[in-house]
């Protein structure tokens, strides 16, 4: 216990597995964690006379579904292990933690998700800016970024952190973002609420501050990559992240020593290169992640995901999620499409030759990080003996005189190497089908080690060693030949006599042998890492290419003309998801002008379930298609680059975790007003709906008008339910009315979902109220009501008419009839019940701010969190 004491004290933040024997033990509150996360016995072991020790074991041997398990739950895993052999042991067995398994840098391929990379994210602030780090330990992936406070949770989206790594204590004066409301992270720093407030459940892990100080980060990194100053990386702009850069480093050498030798240099991320989206837009246009349980299809990856290989779907990922903003880059890409959509036979041929091609990326990491087995090797050679078939299809693709020499498709091809000596080692050395772990069968190839040795026993002269035909030169000259075969002949020696006994470990000894010359090639092969992961990336940058191609040849996508002027000109545009739901049903396109001269806010009217939402959105997602690289769901289609986009789609479920919907509306849209440019697209659905109509439509107008008068000018299409707001394309020299048609058969109405010019002229709820099965009671009755509100049949005292006679009006304002009406279907918002009660105006920013907060953190408690 003293030993384990030793060595936990140093591994507090993990649950240790402390090898003894067969078993991989836990102790004290280890095991009561361990034995809950993984239901298995708690037992305690009397410690000599003095406490009972609680104590949970796993076997050995089904060890790593153990870890697993732990991982998955966001605990870390310390392995400890026996450093020697117990038998030879004298006293106590030594015994030390080799590697701690964390969420963040498990290596384990069963731990990480093919087409998903694993990122640990660093996380720290100094003086005003926020620095980022992360890398992928499976790959070898490392960059920097410093988003800003409002662009950090979007950053996180991105990269989908498995864990977080941040100070201690946080540096400077860089506030964090707003108020958040966990409190019940241990130590903590404030500034990360917002980041536990959208994902609960991130493992969190704390080192000291100064281990990310970049003045201390700068020499190290240069030492680790061989350079004289970081300039060379392009990271010159960046302090903080360098210093998230040299702490993730140090965590890295410190929890898996082995990986730190995959990190390549750091790549440093610039806002300014990418179509910067914000957190809710990842979210509301579905890029990646569905909003409800819609799964992989209801996203835009989903839908365009045609890659073959896994380095490919994980380049797509970052692909959607960092559009780009430099023209010619994208044109670039979408030349390279346009190649292979015209060339059917090369894109069908080139995705041939890329299905053999196995995970590269990880590959290189697992033999440069010595972890790499001999079916490894094997997958290894086989994806290099692919690549130059790869190439050659891309060689003849540009083989036209008349090709540009920034073609993308030429640029890959030269980049796509087949690394002969590589190929040459591994199949000189490695059986053609080896075993998954060494000693489990025959890994290293007859002859190949010299003068090969084999050993062998027949009856006649008992032990022999057997030489090929190659190496008998080196035979010593005291062997004693005995008899020749075909490949060789076979001697015994002296020693061989002597040893004769022994030699009954003679398994033991090739296995050692074995394991030995495979590290040897596992070196001589990890000198080749960096070209290997060149080569991946060249593979995945025409996995995605080829398979943005194939999308764009199925479904009927066009080529996006890219200006510099802002502008969206898309004609008959489609949801590239909603159109592949509609089976059947046909889609409806529609256009869209938008410009900074007549069309700067479009104003879009139509009944629910019109198909607002889907037009939208379409917008958004063929702008990001746009500026990713991609052909365009549409007949045709002019994009002015955008820096920014964002939208603000419907109420998110945050009510349900205590949140006001309302507020969140107002941050999202306070967001958009503060961060907008002339270069961005704004889509909003629905302003001011989470209050009161007066209230909200007051909002609603006003926003409008700073949209258009506030300065910049942000191309914009707002879908709103307040019919008042067309009344601005008559005041705002650059709003335009557009509403989606419907058309009415007697008491039904049909969706067109066609956009047409002009405001639309009712509101159909009640017949999507009917549509959804409210009684015919409700229905009529409301039909009654609209045609009273319609008519503005209201008495002389303002009390509306509608009244049923029979009931004596209750003096009603008139108003309220209306607010009850279009309001119904919201439930009273927590927060804006809340307000009712308390002067803000007597209050300071701070006082509110303190006041939110603790309304907050009572909302959150009150509510079970499962609601
Ligand atoms: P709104 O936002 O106006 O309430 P939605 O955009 O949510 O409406 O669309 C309502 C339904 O109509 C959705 O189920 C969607 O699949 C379908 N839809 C939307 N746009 C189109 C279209 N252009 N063509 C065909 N169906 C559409």
């Amino acid at each position: 216990m003293r030993q384990y004491n030793r060595i936990k004290e140093q591994h507090k933040d993990a649950i240790l597995f402390f090898r003894m024997g067969d078993f991989y033990e836990t102790f004290q509150d280890d095991a009561i964690v361990a034995s809950k996360a993984l239901g298995l016995t708690l037992t305690t072991r009397n410690n000599g006379g003095a406490a009972e020790v609680p104590l949970a074991g796993v076997p050995a041997k089904a060890v790593d579904g153990y870890i697993k398990q732990l991982v998955e739950q966001g605990f870390k895993v310390a392995i400890c292990e026996q450093l020697e052999d117990p038998k030879q042991a004298k006293g106590i067995v030594e015994r030390g933690v080799v590697e701690v398994v964390t969420p963040g840098t498990a290596l384990d391929e069963a731990m990480l998700e093919r087409t998903r990379s694993t990122y640990l994210v660093a996380l720290t602030s100094y003086k005003d800016t926020l620095g980022l780090a992360f890398v992928d330990c499976s790959t070898g992936e490392f960059g920097m970024a410093e988003p800003d406070t409002d662009g950090l949770i979007a950053e996180l989206r991105r990269l989908e952190p498995a864990e977080l790594l941040v100070p201690l204590e946080w540096r400077g004066d860089h506030p964090g973002p707003p108020v958040g409301v966990v409190a019940d992270l241990v130590a903590a720093p404030p500034a990360l609420n917002p980041i536990k407030e959208w994902k609960p459940d991130l493992p969190v892990s704390l080192r000291e501050g100064w281990r990310f100080d970049p003045s201390e980060a700068e020499p190290e990194l240069c030492r680790r990559f061989g350079v004289s100053g970081l300039d060379g990386f392009g990271c010159t702009d960046f302090t903080t992240a360098i210093g998230a850069a040299g702490a993730i480093v140090q965590y890295v050498e410190e929890v898996q020593p082995a990986a730190v030798a995959t990190l390549r240099p750091p790549r440093p991320l610039f806002a300014r290169e990418h179509l910067a989206l914000d957190e809710t837009t990842l979210a509301n246009l579905e890029l990646l992640e569905p909003l409800r349980d819609g799964g992989r299809k209801a996203t835009l990856l989903g839908i365009i995901d045609h890659t073959v290989t896994a380095i490919g779907a994980r380049r797509l990922r970052t692909w959607i999620a960092r559009p780009l903003t430099d023209r010619d880059t994208i044109v670039r890409r979408h030349h390279a499409v346009g190649q292979m959509v015209d060339d059917g036979m090369a894109r069908e041929k080139v995705r041939e030759a890329l299905d053999p091609v196995h995970d590269l990326e990880r590959l290189a990491g697992r033999v440069a990080s010595g972890r790499a087995n001999p079916r490894d090797l094997v997958a290894l050679a086989d994806t290099c003996r692919a690549v130059p078939v790869v190439r050659a299809i891309l060689e003849e693709l540009t083989n036209s005189p008349t090709d540009d020499p920034q073609d993308r498709w030429k640029a890959l091809a030269t980049r796509l190497q087949g690394h002969p000596v590589v190929v040459g080692a591994i199949d000189e050395a490695i059986v053609e089908e080896p075993p998954p772990k060494l000693g489990e069968g025959q890994t290293i190839r007859d002859g190949y080690n010299p003068p090969s040795l084999k050993v062998g026993f027949n009856k006649v002269f008992g032990y022999y060693l057997e030489v090929t035909k190659t190496h008998l030169a080196k035979v010593p000259d005291d062997w004693i030949r005995k008899q020749t075969i075909s490949t060789g002949e076979r001697f015994v020696t002296e020693e061989l006599k002597e040893v004769e006994s022994q030699i009954l470990g003679a398994d033991e000894k090739i296995a050692a042998m074995e394991a030995k010359l495979f590290g040897k090639l596992r070196t001589r092969i990890a000198e080749h890492a960096t070209e290997l992961q060149a080569t991946a990336d060249a593979l995945a940058e025409t996995d995605v290419l080829s398979a943005l191609a194939d999308v764009a040849a199925r479904q009927h996508y066009c080529r996006p003309e890219i200006t510099d002027e802002p502008g969206i000109a898309i004609t008959a545009g489609r949801h590239p998801v909603v159109e592949r739901w509609l089976e059947g049903e046909a889609f409806v396109p529609n256009d869209v002008a938008l410009d900074s001269e007549t069309n700067q806010l479009i104003i879009l009217t139509g009944p629910n379930m019109a198909g607002k939402s889907t037009y939208l959105r379409q917008i958004g997602l063929i702008t990001v298609l746009a500026q990713m690289g991609s052909w365009v769901p549409a007949e045709s289609a002019t994009i002015g680059i955008v820096d920014r986009l964002f939208t603000r789609v419907g109420a998110s479920d945050s009510l349900a975790r205590g949140q006001s919907t309302f507020l969140v509306e107002m941050i999202e849209t306070a967001n958009i007003l503060h961060n907008a440019t002339d270069r961005s697209l704004v889509l909003l659905d629905e302003i001011g709906r989470g209050t009161a109509t007066f209230d909200g439509l007051a909002i609603a107008w006003a926003v409008s008008e700073h949209i258009h008068e506030g300065g910049v000018k942000p191309l914009t299409v707002f879908a709103t339910h307040y019919h008042e707001l067309t009344e601005l394309e008559a005041i705002l020299p650059r709003v335009k009315n557009y509403s989606i048609e419907v058309k009415e058969y007697g008491d039904e109405i049909v969706f067109l979902k066609r956009v047409k010019e002009g405001p639309s002229d009712r509101s159909y709820g009640i017949h999507v109220g009917r549509l959804a099965g409210l009684p015919d009671r409700v229905v009529g009755r409301a039909k009654e009501i609209l045609a009273n509100l319609e008519a503005g049949e209201w008495s002389a005292d303002q009390v509306p008419t509608l009244a049923p006679g029979e009931l004596a009006p209750k003096a009603v304002q008139g108003p309220s009839a209306q607010i009850s009406l279009i309001a119904a279907e919201a439930k009273p918002d927590p927060l804006v019940e809340a307000l009712i009660e308390l002067d803000l105006d007597a209050m300071t920013p701070r006082q509110a701010q303190a006041w939110l907060y603790d309304w907050r953190k009572r909302m959150r408690t009150q509510q079970p969190s499962n609601e």
